[in-house]
């Protein structure tokens, strides 16, 4: 049998790094068994129903190159792939599950199941839940009698079906990661399958569609483990049991300090992303930074995803994306939480920027300067990214460690030259101008070499005129070598901040 694994979100915001390893760790195992992912968008929630979500969410995957074989935009064997569009299939199911006696009606009104809960609410029992312990003093189907129910539903009285939890039972499973996990059904809700609206929940959708998709592992996180009996009981109750995929509950990546799940909330805390790209959220305007726009490969990014949580049993830490698909196995996957690290994802990002060869580079670094400055020739980024490029950690850092070889920099650091500014540097300044500008060969050799010899002759020492001239090219006391960015901003450019900057001490 093929394998087939699916990635199933929800369309309620922004894709957290946990969810792009879902995908990755889906993506992975599927290729690596010559099978299918597919993207199936999970979208029966309309109260958290977000526009642009699924569009942003496939965008996502489009950057991290994990293409589905199948989704709502492709098409498939399997169509349609948007849970709302599949509405007509699941009331079927539901239904049946009734007729058999596995599921009911359920008529209580907001208010009712409100005063149920209010009634119960006690020291000892902090949570009533609608279950076996309740559920015969509600209004459902198996506490009135048949006409009334058939009455009620013939009517157009909103109903919603409930899966009867059986009691005093053990449901059990064996996971890919964490072995053998069985369940107390006593503890378990008898939870919503059809909504009002006549929309599935999660539960029912999820079996469904897993079942008709033919899918035969789904990965998905751990929060979701609470939900396993009652989607194994939904396998068994539709007659299903055999075709049941294996399943692999994966670790919640955690807070870099290891205590709990790592939210959003903690990234802005933190000062980094937790999306995997920018994400406009249109309900509130706000938008929340991304791995992508703050300078990040996509191939930085999903071998550090790869790592959070897994690795081959070897210090190896940078893996390409074939050697993942050949490497991986969903066994050697942890159990517990992976505590999240922004520093050691930056790691691997200055490990790839290093690996890339310049002219691979061009196209990625070329958005990153064109947002602050829209002339820049592909000959002239080239050289500077051959120049600063040891010095980039992420793509943003090209600005920022080399904004000043495309615009004249604001002078920050001036206070500093006019601190140790005397007679003896203005002349050797004024002097070097005259010979800069009769200098004909404007490359770095020429420049320092010029520079080399007005010192000897003028007997002054390098060290402080060097970071002198670094603060007139550069506006502070960083970027590389002075000389080759001289050689890079040109003759005329050098002599007129040369010149500005005297002009203002
Ligand atoms: N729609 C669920 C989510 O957004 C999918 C869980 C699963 O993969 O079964 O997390």
């Amino acid at each position: 049998m093929s394998v087939r694994v699916r990635f199933a979100p929800s369309p309620t915001g922004g894709l957290h790094l946990g969810g792009v390893r879902t995908v990755l760790y889906n993506y992975l195992f599927a290729r690596q068994h010559g099978g299918d992912f597919i993207l199936r968008v999970e979208d029966t929630d309309q109260s958290r129903y977000v526009p642009g979500a699924e569009e942003y969410i496939v965008n996502c995957l489009q950057w991290c190159g994990l293409i589905p074989e199948e989704s709502p935009q492709k098409g498939g064997p399997y169509a349609p792939y948007r849970q709302s569009e599949r509405k007509h299939l699941y009331k079927e199911y539901a239904e049946k599950l009734v007729k058999d006696g596995y599921a009911y009606y359920a008529f209580d009104t907001p208010l009712e199941l409100e005063n149920m809960r209010t009634q119960l609410h006690s020291n000892t029992n902090t949570n009533p839940q609608y279950d076996r312990t309740t559920r015969m003093k509600m209004r459902n189907s198996l506490t009135l009698i048949k006409e009334e129910t058939d009455s009620l539903i013939s009517k157009g009285e909103p109903y919603v079906v409930r899966i009867k939890m059986p009691e005093n039972e053990t449901v059990s499973f064996t996971d890919m990661i964490r072995g053998h996990i069985h369940f107390d059904t006593n503890l378990v809700d008898d939870k919503v399958l059809l909504k009002a609206d006549g929309m599935p929940t999660y539960h029912l959708a999820v079996v469904v569609d897993d079942y008709l998709m033919k899918i035969t592992h789904a990965f998905r996180g751990e929060e979701w483990l609470p939900s396993a009996p009652v989607h194994i009981l939904l396998w068994q109750y539709l007659g299903w049991a055999k075709h049941m995929p294996q399943w692999a509950h994966l670790p919640l990546i955690l807070k870099p300090d290891g205590h709990g799940k790592l939210s959003k909330r903690d990234g802005d805390r933190l000062g980094f992303p937790v999306f995997a790209m920018n994400w406009a959220d249109p309900r509130t305007g706000e938008t929340t930074g991304g791995f992508r726009e703050m300078g990040f490969l996509p191939e930085a990014f999903v071998n550090m995803l790869a790592l959070l949580g897994w690795n081959d049993g070897t210090e190896q830490e940078i893996f390409s994306l074939e050697e993942l698909v050949k490497k991986f196995s969903i066994e050697r996957v942890h159990k517990g939480g992976a505590k999240f690290d922004f520093e050691k994802a930056k790691w691997f990002n200055h490990q790839y920027i290093q690996q890339k060869n310049d002219a691979e580079l061009l196209p990625l670094v070329k958005p990153f300067i064109q947002t602050h400055v829209n002339n820049v020739s592909d000959p002239y980024l080239l050289r500077v990214i051959i120049l600063i490029k040891d010095r980039c950690t992420l793509l943003t850092d090209f600005w920022q460690q080399g904004h000043f070889l495309f615009e004249t920099p604001e002078l920050k650091a001036l206070q500093s030259i006019r601190e140790k500014w005397n007679e003896q540097k203005k002349q050797f300044f004024l002097a070097w101008l005259q010979s800069l500008s009769s200098t004909t060969e404007w490359n770095h050799t020429n420049i320092e070499n010029n520079f080399n010899q007005l010192l000897q002759q003028q007997g002054l020492k390098k060290g402080d005129i060097l970071s002198t001239l670094r603060i007139m090219l550069v506006g502070g006391k960083y970027g590389p070598g002075v000389f080759h960015i001289a050689e890079l901003i040109g003759k005329t450019e050098t002599i007129s901040r040369i010149s500005n900057t005297l002009s203002l001490i």
